[in-house]
């Protein structure tokens, strides 16, 4: 025990043991306190400290023996949670300097996991013996599943059903709820339990990363089509990985939306073990308890979406991020961060390989890739005899269906339903792509023009037939669609303009009366059991036409799919987004990539009004280098990223006349500094939300100057009232 106070032998000065403590609240600095005799304290433990008033939590990053001159105030106690390893301490502290954000707001969304009690019990569903009044195929599934107690979402999972057919069951008394033997004992992946037989190329791809791994930090491109075997041969590294050193750990980033039961089962066939998964849909008391194993070690593979990154991992030895171009790895709401971007320095510090995967990189990814500042591993083909599907254009200046007949409603080309007909025909799998929500993206009133929107924010409402309400995407309000429209209150004057989903499944329903059609998105598909139950029943050809949203874009692999339209191919490319063309590529070369996966060649039909822009020509002559020079070049003639850095400030208020005058101040204030310009303000994209006025600075650096530090510089030359909420987003998607 470490004694708290000393004396020193020629000198009366008292010497104190001092911890600065970094306390769960937006204050800017650490706090001196001072650690009481007899408690035992050490940097990363989690402490109760006096602030104001109040009791709050906090952690501990550093200890100094040191002379002070005034009392401390002493901490308090000492919660029983695993302290955070230091490796991760120093990354949390400095990801939140990185992201402008206060350390103690950024710890305490770290720190979210210990907010719950531990769980002492877990309750589960068994089978009664009781006869269902209905049965279905889904419910034998379940009843057949359920001999042992099982969780919700693992019953629901295991059976390949949504999680509302079990609670149905036990409505019915079909199945109870029990107490769950409670087990805290950690099964270990097992790297040897069913390795690969990688194919030539994919055994090269693999050496390769064998020999980056040996040098510690290392940041790695692993770049190929859909199907090439990327993730068979990460698979790979991860068991090299726990096989190498029994000490460190493995984080696989997915896409949230790539986190299905068809990658989890992947995982388990791989490793021999369920593997401990993070993501926005497991319950608080998973959450703690992979948390506390993080902190301990004794969880070594962690499979999650972004959020994952910030598990107290006390040593990483490899970081896969799939689908490194996806935009859900960038947070846009709270603290805003990329968690590409970010695992790359976690990687750096813990001295850990990271491999970026994809088919279409970001253009920051393959341009690091290109000047060599990170190794490119390229797998060409795709696995087996497999073969990318053939790409064709539709214009739609001149095929879009009739128009000013009485099927002005319908928006697929006659060259588009000549192919679904061949392609059923023949008993196979259609894919219809449409990156829209609904049923229709704006609803107006024919008699006064007034466009539907929620209350106090300047967002179309988006109509939901299949519910009959109209929704607003961005803020989750909802209301029934009025027969009145609520400005004018003409009746029945209101009229559904463009298509969503919905309203396409209705044309491919009055089209192809006979096709069995569904609807495959966030809405018709809300959880990862009614995402597997849909998956399911594709792969058993239960669907013949699949309309989808990205929802269904990735991941999957269909081997009876083999055409794939998608409907409005230029959806993506307006609004003013830096990223619009990219991400157009990306997607539709996703999209696309579905048909034709397995033997059967498969087609792809893009319907467009710009056939000529550099996005679809590239796609159509599967081209990918030529748009990655034509956005290359775009944007260094910008001097945007990956050219330069972005950082977008956004103001927000209830007071649009304060608002208006302090960003007008604080345009005053901007530093003038060599190699940073700023823009604004200017109003944000969405300039209401919620009744909050927001306005909007951009930041635009060259790629070599401090701009982290120009914000924080800036920031400080002016109180910013209270009334004024600010956000700062470091390398912005949106804005
Ligand atoms: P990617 O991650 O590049 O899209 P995957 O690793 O998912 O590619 O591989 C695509 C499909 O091919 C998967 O179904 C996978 O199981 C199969 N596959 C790839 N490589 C092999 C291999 N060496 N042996 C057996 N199956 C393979």
């Amino acid at each position: 025990m470490t004694p708290v106070t000393e004396y020193l032998a020629d000198s009366r000065e008292k010497l104190t043991l001092t911890a600065k403590v970094v306390v769960l609240a937006p204050v800017p600095e650490a706090l001196d306190y001072a650690v009481p005799d007899g408690m035992d304290i050490a940097i990363g433990d989690h402490v109760v400290v006096p602030l104001g008033h109040a009791k709050v939590r906090g952690l501990v990053i550093g200890l100094i023996r040191e002379a002070i001159d005034f009392p401390l105030k002493p901490i308090l106690s000492k919660p029983d949670d695993p302290p955070v390893p230091e490796n991760s301490l120093h990354f949390w502290l400095w990801a939140a300097n990185w992201t402008v954000t206060p350390p103690g707001t950024f710890l305490n969304g770290c720190l979210r996991a210990l907010k719950v009690a531990r769980a002492q019990v877990r309750l589960g569903y068994v089978r009664t013996g009781i006869e269902p009044a209905r049965i279905t195929k889904a419910r034998e599934r379940v009843i057949e599943t359920a001999i042992l107690p099982m969780g919700l979402g693992e019953l629901a999972l295991a059976a390949g059903v949504s999680e509302g057919v079990v609670t149905g069951l036990a409505k019915e008394g079909v199945l109870e709820k029990v107490a769950l033997p409670f087990d805290d004992r950690i099964p270990q992946p097992d790297p040897d339990f069913a390795p690969a037989r990688l194919n030539p190329s994919q055994s090269a791809a693999h050496q390769l990363l064998q020999m980056e791994m040996a040098k510690g930090f290392a940041p790695v491109l692993l770049d190929g089509v859909t199907g090439s075997g990327k993730t068979e041969v990460y698979l790979e590294s991860v068991a090299d990985v726990l096989r190498a050193d029994p000490a460190a750990q493995v984080l696989i980033l997915l896409p949230e939306i790539a986190l299905t039961q068809a990658v989890l089962g992947r995982l388990k066939a791989r490793f021999g073990v369920e593997v401990a998964q993070w993501h926005a849909n497991i319950g608080n008391s998973s959450r703690r308890r992979i948390w506390e194993g993080v902190a301990t070690g004794k969880i070594r593979l962690v499979v999650g979406a972004r959020s994952a990154l910030f598990l107290p991992y006390v040593r990483l030895g490899l970081i896969v991020i799939d689908e490194e171009h996806d935009s859900s790895y960038k947070q846009e709401e709270g603290v805003r961060y990329h968690a590409r971007d970010l695992a790359v320095f976690r990687a750096r510090m813990d001295g850990a390989m990271v491999v970026m995967a994809s088919a279409t990189p970001s253009l920051e990814t393959l341009t690091n890739a290109e000047k060599e500042r990170y190794t490119w591993i390229r797998l060409e083909k795709r696995h087996g005899t497999a073969v990318l599907p053939d790409i064709e254009l539709i214009d739609m200046k001149a095929h879009a269906p009739g128009k000013g007949q009485k099927n002005e409603q319908m928006w697929l080309s006659d060259i588009l339903v000549a192919e679904v007909w061949e392609t059923l025909k023949r008993r196979e799998q259609v894919l219809l792509f449409l990156n829209r929500r609904g049923y229709a993206p704006l609803v107006l009133c024919k008699a006064c023009g007034e466009k539907m929107s929620a209350p106090n924010t300047d967002s179309w409402l988006v109509e939901h037939r299949s519910s009959g309400r109209l929704v607003c995407h961005l803020t989750g309000f909802s209301m029934r669609k009025p027969k009145i429209c609520p400005h004018c209150k003409a009746v029945d004057s209101l009229v559904s303009v463009g298509p969503g989903v919905e309203r396409i499944l209705e044309e491919v329903q009055s089209r192809f009366p006979d096709a069995r059609a569904e609807v495959f998105s966030s809405d018709t598909v809300p959880d990862a059991a009614s995402s597997a139950a849909l998956i399911r029943r594709i792969e058993d050809h239960d669907i013949d036409i699949v309309i989808a949203t990205q929802a269904a874009a990735k991941g999957h692999n269909f081997p009876n799919l083999t055409l794939v339209g998608i409907v409005d191919a230029d959806l993506g490319l307006k609004g003013g987004d830096l990223r619009a063309a990219e991400r157009t590529f990306q997607l539709l070369q996703q999209a696309t990539g579905r048909a034709g996966r397995s033997v059967k060649p498969g087609k792809a039909l893009l319907q467009t009004y710009t056939p000529e822009h550099p996005v679809m020509q590239a796609l159509a002559h599967q081209d990918r280098e030529a748009f990655y020079a034509y956005e290359g070049m775009s944007r260094e003639m910008a001097g945007f990223p990956p050219y330069g850095r972005l950082a977008a400030l956004i103001l927000q208020a209830k007071d649009q006349k304060l608002l208006d005058r302090f960003s007008r101040e604080l345009a005053l204030f901007i530093p003038n500094t060599d190699g940073i310009d700023v823009y604004g303000p200017a109003d944000a994209p969405l300039a209401l939300v919620r009744g909050q006025w927001r306005k909007r600075f951009l930041v635009r650096a060259d790629r070599n100057r401090d701009l982290q530090g120009f914000v924080n510089h800036w920031l400080a030359a002016i109180k910013r009232p209270n009334a004024i909420r600010l956000i700062v987003d470091i390398e912005p998607y949106s804005f």
